[in-house]
């Protein structure tokens, strides 16, 4: 008789099953309490012990680091840097001088980086992690104390973590442990940084629940639905693992360009947030990037940057793919992602507010500044590595013409996002204006289902299966091709290589996703041809929602 399972979801950062007992990194030392005083005289001996605590710790990360290689080595450098900041150790050094102990000390200084952190918000606030872990370190160093972190682990395991430090995901073998699952952090903390480096299954943001798994309970990690079974059935749960590894190598086999089964070529490009992302991107069969999101770059920015200053940062992008397509997207600021210079405030509705390209309508300096960096970014870029640019939130034919022209001033590229509703459906006004268009299925759900994509009650709508959205994906194609105009889609439906099928059936002739998924979605294209695409394609337009979509799907798909 099949026993009841119980599961967790979190949000699933590197695809792939695993099963195993659950193993808990090491505690992290109690934090002591204020209330202690250091004597005067005693004050420089005390910021001293505080010295010797922190050189140790950065010394024994930094000697870690030459151990590893890749993002594993430049995340352990990075902490290691971290101990070693000026800023934080004054900080240490005046809460020393005001009376607190060491340790104390410590934990006040990192609080007021953690804070700050946290108030810059989005991948600032990922980097917390970082502090509380150094600051964990010091105190044990100061006391004497085991370092905190990963158990030694001699056979295979899932590990547990409130949230892993960097220097802990760093150092750990993937061999040995099979999945990571995460209380806090999200899709671009170092967990899921390593994780996907290492390939190893991992959830992210899972939740307090987990905290109720013990260790040495079994459980089944599936990464790309980003759920965690318990008294999951071993038979089933080990059948799952057989069959997610044979996949995995096949995937790890694939190579580009991509292209189905009978030699129907669709691009396969990266989504990225930064140069280090671009980097990572470039070490996989991604042939480019297909949507860099440059408002990543400026979440904590309380002012605009200069024109040099953007410049810079595009560049970092840029040079890891020199010879390669690169699709920039002008700041989507606004809604979740609120930027200090180019956000209105106090928004009722802020994802139906003064967003995407509307924060530059009627005020075009912002924009126009953007354009120039790209521009300036771009110099020197040859033809086999064009430099596309398009604009978010696009809704309307003269946005798309105002936009072309801005850039063709420039010797720009211009596209634009299709993530409004009403842009798929006046298509064929706004696509002649454009050298491309790129699907942001994200927003287009969101927009289409009305449904808000942060809602987890809401996530059977905001599901890019739903066949009302697969309909204005096809619209939009047709368009392209009567108008000759390249159709990318650059939203999460692009990771899933079923629906990249479905997409690839519908006449979109790129897709873009996080590049660890770019091989899974061309592993997956080269099973079939473009006429079986295009039959799952039109079965799944005319199924009865999205549930129903994917099982057609799945059916009709194997692998
Ligand atoms: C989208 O909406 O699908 C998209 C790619 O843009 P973002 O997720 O950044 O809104
Ligand atoms: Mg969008």
């Amino acid at each position: 008789m099949a026993t009841e399972s119980t599961t967790i979801t979190g949000t699933g950062v590197v695809a792939g099953i695993a099963y195993a007992p659950a193993i808990w990194v090491h505690a992290r030392p109690s934090l002591p309490e204020p209330g202690a005083t250091v004597a005067e005289e005693a004050r420089d001996a005390e910021y001293e012990r505080f010295t010797v605590a922190a050189d140790t710790v950065a010394e024994r990360l930094a000697a870690r680091a030459d151990t590893v290689e890749g993002a594993a080595a430049e995340v352990l450098k990075v902490t290691a840097g971290m101990v070693n900041d000026r800023g934080w150790r004054k900080a240490v050094r005046k809460n020393v001088n005001d009376g607190h102990p060491a340790d104390y000390a410590t934990v006040a200084a990192t609080q007021k980086f953690v804070d700050m952190f946290e108030a810059a918000g989005g991948l600032m606030a990922e980097r917390t992690t970082d502090l509380r872990d150094i600051r964990d370190r010091v105190i044990a160093e100061l006391r004497g104390e085991e370092e905190p972190g990963l158990p030694s682990i001699t056979s295979e395991r899932v590990l547990l973590a409130d949230d892993l430090s960097p220097a802990d995901t760093a150092t750990l073998n993937p061999e040995l442990v099979v999945a990571l699952v995460t209380e806090l952090g999200g899709p671009t903390s170092h967990t899921a940084i390593i994780a996907r480096q290492l390939n190893v299954p991992c959830i992210v943001a899972a939740g307090p629940p987990i905290n109720e798994i013990p260790a040495g309970e079994p459980v089944l990690v599936d990464g790309a639905s980003g759920t965690i079974t318990l008294d999951a059935d071993e038979e089933t749960a080990r059948a799952e693992v057989a069959s997610s590894r044979e996949r995995a190598a096949i995937v790890a086999q694939w190579r580009g360009p991509a292209q189905t089964k009978d030699g129907h070529r669709i691009q396969l490009l990266a989504n990225v947030a930064d140069g280090q992302a671009a980097r990572l991107a470039a070490d996989t069969q991604a042939e480019g990037i297909g949507l860099y999101r440059t408002e990543m770059s400026f979440l904590s920015a309380s002012q605009e940057p200069t024109v040099e200053e953007q410049a810079a940062v595009y560049r970092k992008v840029f040079d890891a793919f020199p010879d390669s397509k690169v699709v920039i997207r002008t700041l989507d600021a606004g809604s979740d992602k609120p930027i200090a210079y180019a956000t209105l405030q106090h928004e009722e509705n802020p994802a139906l507010g003064v967003r995407g390209l509307r924060i530059a309508w009627g005020n075009d300096g912002i924009m126009v500044r953007q354009l120039d960096a790209i521009a300036l970014a771009a110099e020197g870029r040859g033809d086999d590595a064009p430099t596309w640019v398009m604009a978010p939130m696009v809704a309307r034919e003269r946005e798309a013409k105002w936009f072309a022209e801005l850039c063709r001033e420039r010797g720009l590229t211009p596209g634009a996002m299709i993530e409004v509703p009403a842009a798929a459906i006046m298509a064929d006004r706004i696509m002649p204006h454009l050298d491309f268009v790129s699907i942001g299925t994200n927003d287009l759900t969101q927009y289409t289902m009305a449904a808000d994509r942060l809602s987890p009650s809401l996530a059977y709508l905001t599901d890019p299966w739903q066949p009302a959205v697969l309909r204005l994906v096809k619209e939009t194609c047709r368009v392209g091709e009567l108008t000759q105009t390249p159709v990318g889609v650059c939203g999460e439906a692009a990771a899933d290589p079923k629906l990249a099928c479905v997409l690839a059936g519908l006449g979109v002739t790129s897709l873009s996703a996080a590049s660890t998924a770019v091989a899974g979605v061309g592993a997956q294209l080269a099973d079939l041809d473009l006429a079986q695409c295009q039959e799952v394609a039109e079965a799944v337009l005319n199924a009865s929602g999205a549930t129903a979509a994917r099982q057609i799907a799945a059916e009709m798909i194997l692998g």
